[in-house]
């Protein structure tokens, strides 16, 4: 397979396959079908490119945007591998000569959306290819994130084709009921499969308590300047709302929600895109057909729905592999809120049971000091021993503080409550109060719902003056992962008493906080938030040679108006400065640069950097 290994390096510029591309390259180029399961980044484009060279004839690839079939033609043209797409985008002029060409064999790589490859069957049938691709495959499954009906069409479209050709399916969802649905929808024979870990680790994991946010966000763009990130927001509201605080700071940014039309969409998006430095304000609207290789951060500024959609939102920085952060922040009222969105929900009664134990484990994940990539991976079944020391947890480990007398003072005063109001005390009575209220009481506060219920005269009222408001919502938190507390589903904010709480009361269990939680005051929240310079890939030995050539990839992409990692990623700007070629051959040994750049480019970059 020697052929294999020259190509990457040649064309593609790299020096060593990652996890599976070659076995899954192979796999191709023997004739055989299979599913190739790797996350965002992993190199899965790579997986079927490769055979297209060798192969004869051409590869089939079908990918669900247009946007995305546009950037991978644009990457692959430069390095000089004929690639086209034909969608509803191209006239038929056009379309027709790109046939052409296909029937000639001068094209090795042609994209469609599932919608065209049923529309354009007719000519498939006269020209079928050598191998097809199915991007995104997880559009197959009603399981999966993104189901796209048309994606059902199309093994019934390839079984049409005069031949059996080879199905390469791809996808970054690791949910195993996609998988399957995707092997018997695809029908794939054989049903070999590639599986790659799930880790992302370029990718540093930091979850912060959420004290004053618009602070915490402002002092993390000011460590993450220059760079490009998405900022996830719950709501469309406060989309514009950050929005306009991070312009007003002095950042160019975009915003994005399901209530803007699609040209404006379009448009944010496009500027994001070819921008190294822009930010994009959104809700989880703006997902799939982010192919954007460079963007530096994710910065969750409400807690989301769940762990793997966290995975997904967070799994969009660093695609390119370099040095990129997660950071989220949260509270109590990102839980309130999403319960409450949980309890107004229509939906049948076991997903919402679902959807609440997946929410405790969101919860759960965000006040762990264990290590967050263990437990994100563990989370898709995917064990680790080690921790992974690129995370808050273990770049700063949190110690814990023992919780279980506030925990127990807190269930006897739900419980006074309870008896105040003349019911039973039982496993699920409703307390009549949110959380808020019993913390109220605890810290003897003399507020109007207090007096007027006389919950001033309960033995447990100001039992709990010592603790802060900030340490009792922590105390909430933990006790609602815990199950110690739960509320009522009809009523929103109303705890209701759990069986879980009796039997705290009475034996001998513990609780345990995260003391960083605790007492953490805003002003020193920026001390946690301050951006360590990314320690590997990205250490760059000098500045001013890093941004001259960044100016010039910028240049270069603007006058062919394309984004500037079509010319080539960071990690190749990276290795230029710290490599410091001074001739061909030395270039030769750049990350990404293959053959066709180097002729292309080569002289320009030895003479810029010479001069710097
Ligand atoms: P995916 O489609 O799995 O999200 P891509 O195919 O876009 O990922 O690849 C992500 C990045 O990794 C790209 O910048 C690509 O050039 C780079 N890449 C892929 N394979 C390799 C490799 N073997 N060595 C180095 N970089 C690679
Ligand atoms: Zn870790």
């Amino acid at each position: 397979m020697l052929k294999v290994r020259q190509i990457l390096t040649d064309v593609f510029g790299y020096n060593s396959f990652r996890e599976n591309q070659e076995q899954a390259i192979n796999s191709a180029i023997e004739g055989r079908d299979c599913l190739v399961l790797m996350p965002t980044g992993g190199g899965k484009s790579l997986c079927y490119q490769i055979p297209a060279i060798i192969k004869s004839g051409y590869n089939l690839v079908v990918s669900p945007l247009i946007a995305l079939m546009k950037d991978q033609v644009d990457s692959l043209r430069e390095a000089e591998i004929e690639a086209a797409f034909i969608n509803s985008s191209i006239e038929v002029a056009q379309r027709n000569a790109i046939r052409e060409k296909v029937a000639k064999g001068l094209i090795k790589l042609v994209y469609m959306a599932p919608e065209g490859v049923v529309s354009n069957l007719y000519w498939l049938k006269q020209h079928p290819p050598s191998l097809i691709a199915i991007d995104e495959a997880h559009c197959v499954s009603q399981w999966g994130h993104d189901f796209r009906p048309e994606y059902r069409d199309l093994a019934d479209a390839f079984d049409q084709l005069p031949r059996r050709v080879p199905r390469m399916a791809l996808t970054a969802t690791a949910n195993p009921m996609v998988r399957m649905d995707i092997v018997q929808n695809l029908n794939l024979v054989g049903g070999q499969q590639f599986v790659s870990s799930f880790n992302r680790p370029n990718i540093e994991y930091r979850i912060q308590y959420k004290d004053n946010p618009m602070r915490q966000l402002a002092s993390f763009l000011e460590n993450h300047k220059n760079q490009s990130g998405i900022i996830y927001c719950a709501t469309r509201k406060s989309v514009e709302k950050v929005h306009s605080h991070v312009v007003k700071a002095g950042f160019e940014a975009d915003y994005y929600h399901a209530g803007l039309n699609t040209s404006q969409r379009d448009m944010a998006q496009s500027r994001f895109q070819q921008s190294d430095h822009s930010i994009m304000v959104a809700t989880v609207a703006f997902g799939m057909g982010i192919d954007k290789p460079d963007v530096r951060f994710v910065f969750h500024y409400d807690m989301p729905a769940n762990l793997s959609a966290y995975y997904q939102e967070s799994g969009r920085a660093g695609r390119d592999g370099q040095a990129s952060v997660a950071h989220m922040i949260y509270g109590l009222q990102d839980v309130m809120t999403r319960k409450m969105l949980i309890s107004t929900s229509t939906a049948p009664a076991e997903i919402l049971q679902a959807r609440k134990s997946q929410l405790r484990e969101m919860l759960s994940f965000c006040e762990t000091t264990s290590c967050r990539r263990k437990t994100l991976l563990e989370h898709f079944g995917e064990s680790t021993d080690t921790s992974c020391g690129n995370c808050d947890s273990c770049l700063n480990p949190a110690a814990m503080q023992d919780g279980t007398l506030a925990a127990k003072q807190f269930i006897s005063c739900t419980i006074r409550v309870i008896q105040s109001r003349n019911l039973q005390v039982s496993a699920g009575q409703s307390v009549g109060f949110g959380a808020q209220h019993i913390i109220n009481i605890l810290r003897g506060s003399e507020n109007q719902m207090i007096l007027k219920w006389r919950h001033d005269e309960l033995s447990t009222y100001g039992i709990g003056k010592e603790l802060s408001l900030k340490h009792w919502q922590c105390i909430v938190r933990q006790m609602f992962v815990a199950e110690l507390i739960d509320e009522q589903h009809s009523e929103f904010n109303t705890l209701i008493l759990t069986k879980k709480a009796i039997e705290f009361l009475k034996s001998n269990q513990t609780l345990q906080v995260r003391e960083d939680v605790l007492f953490r005051q805003t002003n020193s929240s920026t001390s946690r938030n301050k951006s360590p310079k990314p320690s590997y890939n990205f250490d760059i030995q000098d500045e001013q040679l890093f941004n001259n050539l960044r100016q010039w990839r910028k240049n270069k992409a603007s006058i062919m108006g394309k984004p500037a990692y079509i010319i080539f990623g960071d990690r190749t700007i990276v290795d230029l400065v710290n490599k410091v070629p001074k001739n061909i051959e030395e270039l030769a040994l750049v990350h990404g640069l293959g053959n066709s750049k180097i002729s292309k480019y080569g002289d320009e970059l030895l003479e810029i950097i010479k001069s710097s």
